[in-house]
């Protein structure tokens, strides 16, 4: 049996019942065949393979709250860190119903090769809980969050491990966290990135996973002899990564037709207002009927469907494995050109595959949404800086890391033969300075 197909026989026996962290390291080590099978004696003597699929740590702990009622509640919380060959652990809390120790790991995994195709000195960790904040109110979020860093704040540092925000963990919850953290350890330090911008954050932080998805998304289609202006864009998802997508995409001359949360999705067909999208998402937290309501352009579908909207870019910016075979399908019958990726493995491997195989433009998440962790590592410079740049600097360097990204990962892929092959190339290039880092550390 191959070095390649032995590893990841062991991290599915040794990881029952976590289909998603497999699924993160089937697709990452069915790329890398070509650069294992080229030095496998070497490989598999330093057990490079299974250092790299198993977390240096994980963390699991308990977080007790009280709710508005008087009632105790009590959620799973996790930290796996994963990989801190190349800097300080670095990866984003989560904080959704569906969280569990293998979505955690298969984001911590993916996290590892991100961080390091970013060019920054950022390890691999990812954590979160299965707390929902939706429907709680203000002092029901802080008590969680409280509670959680009370926990959290032992593991992590600002040379040590550096969280961030995800999926139900925005400003509000960095504040209460980082708010608990200065409390207890009576340190101000760039402990946690997506701060406010009073304390500490960076500009341009919340715009940057979306930003860079274009930016990216821009180079890949400029590089093949297409323009993004003028072409037709579906995308899902409405929280942080979707909003500022859809405002670049526009900003840089496209038309974005929908948005989705996890009840529907918007068809509007003038293209999506922004401003209302913001108005309902950011500041009333409420659901996309109301978009509909509001805008005699809009209509509003009931559960799954983006992807079925006649488009020339979709970019699925929710949640992983979201874009389908289905999916994938209806994508390639109405001729969609290029697929990026801002959510973490939006898509299954199979729809990846049949994207790839009908000649549509493929950029896998770990490169085209790194412009959110990129722009993380940013603010812990400007944090140890005791400085803050302006948006317009900050929003040129993710720009530059994004087009350097895309040339990164296209000449890994020309490379090792396999021209055009994002995901190979985005696997190569991010794994061949992880392992060279842990070469040169030795058996650590
Ligand atoms: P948000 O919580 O701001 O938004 C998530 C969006 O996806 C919401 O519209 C939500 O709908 C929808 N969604 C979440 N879970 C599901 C589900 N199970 N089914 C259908 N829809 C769902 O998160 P972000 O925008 O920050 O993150 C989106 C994705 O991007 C995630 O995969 C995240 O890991 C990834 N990412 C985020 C980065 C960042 O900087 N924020 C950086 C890199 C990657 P609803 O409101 O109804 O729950």
């Amino acid at each position: 049996m191959s070095y390649v197909d032995e590893v990841y026989e062991r991290v599915v026996r040794e990881n029952p019942s976590q289909p998603e962290f497999h699924q993160a390291v089937r697709e990452v080590l069915d790329s890398l065949r070509p650069v294992i099978e080229r030095n496998e004696e070497k490989y598999r003597r330093e057990a490079l393979l299974e250092r790299i699929t198993m977390p240096e740590r994980q963390i699991l702990f308990r977080v007790p709250w009280v709710d508005d009622k008087g009632q105790v509640q009590v959620n799973n919380a996790f930290r796996v860190q994963f990989n801190s060959a190349i800097g300080p652990y670095k990866g984003g809390l989560r904080l959704h119903p569906s969280v569990n120790l293998g979505i955690i790991k298969f984001l911590g995994f993916e996290q590892i090769f991100k961080n390091s195709l970013t060019g920054l000195p950022i390890g691999g960790g990812k954590g979160g809980s299965d707390f929902d904040p939706k429907g709680k109110s203000d002092r029901e979020v802080m008590a969680f969050c409280q509670s959680f860093m009370t926990e959290l704040f032992k593991y992590i540092g600002a040379d040590v491990d550096v969280p961030a925000g995800d999926i139900g963990t925005g400003a509000r919850e960095i504040g209460f966290m980082y708010g608990q953290y200065k409390r207890l350890t009576g340190k101000y330090e760039g402990v946690l990135t997506g701060k406010g911008l009073t304390y500490g954050g960076s500009l341009a932080r919340t715009e940057a996973t979306g930003y860079g998805l274009l930016y990216l998304t821009q180079e890949m289609l400029a590089s093949n002899g297409h323009e993004l202006a003028g072409k037709t864009v579906a995308v899902s998802g409405a929280g942080n990564v979707a909003i500022y997508a859809v405002q670049k995409a526009q900003q840089l001359g496209a038309k974005v037709v929908t948005v989705s949360d996890s009840n529907g999705w918007i068809y509007d067909a003038e293209g999506i207002d922004v401003a209302l999208l913001r108005e309902i998402k950011e500041v009333r937290r409420a659901r996309l009927t109301e978009y509909a309501a509001a805008r005699a352009s809009a209509q509003y579908h009931e559960g799954r469907g983006v992807f079925t909207v006649k488009c020339d870019v979709a970019l699925p910016c929710a949640t992983q494995n979201e874009l389908r075979i289905e999916d994938a399908k209806a994508l390639v019958a109405n001729g969609c050109i290029a697929v990026a990726e801002g959510a973490n493995m939006p898509t299954t491997l199979e729809a990846t595959e049949y994207l790839q195989k009908h000649g549509v433009l493929f950029a896998p998440g770990k490169a085209a949404n790194a412009g959110g962790v990129a722009t993380s590592a940013l603010e812990m410079s400007q944090n140890s800086m005791r400085l803050s740049w302006t948006f317009e600097e900050v929003d040129a360097k993710l720009q530059s890391i994004m087009v350097g990204i895309f040339h990164n990962i296209d000449e890994a892929a020309k490379a090792y033969g396999m021209a055009g092959n994002y995901v190979a190339g985005a696997n190569i290039a991010g794994f061949l300075k992880v392992a060279g880092a842990m070469e040169a550390q030795g058996v650590v």
